[in-house]
């Protein structure tokens, strides 16, 4: 994976680890009113679609796969599958920015899950 796209996936990461946090922080507090709850919806609106996250309870766990990737980027692992180590396709990468194995490990994984 080229540098320049690797860079413009870490800006997409950590926007949405902002937005990701304001939700937390924001259910944390619990405190806000209307304005508060438009900004979370909007940020509620670029995380799905930015990730095709599912709206949910599990922003711990989003806020995780997020940090994770960001982690990757950093020591430089950032596209490997972490499976079998077999570079990720980019085109896999734009849609998931934060996915860990390559698409025949993630099929594999499935099939076995279900
Ligand atoms: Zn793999």
């Amino acid at each position: 994976m080229k540098n320049d796209q690797v860079e413009k996936i870490r800006k997409r990461l950590t926007a949405l680890r902002d937005e990701i946090r304001k939700i937390i922080e924001w259910k944390d507090t619990a405190s806000g009113g209307d304005g508060a709850m438009d900004e979370i919806d909007q940020a509620n609106e670029l995380i799905e679609k930015e990730m095709g996250f599912v709206r949910s309870n599990n922003m711990m766990a989003n806020l995780k796969e997020v940090e994770e990737a960001l982690d990757r980027i950093e020591r430089n692992h950032y596209g490997k599958c972490l499976h079998c180590g077999q570079e990720i396709s980019p085109k896999r990468l734009e849609v998931l920015p934060f996915a860990r194995l390559c698409v025949p490990c993630q099929e594999k994984l499935e099939s076995k899950g279900r």
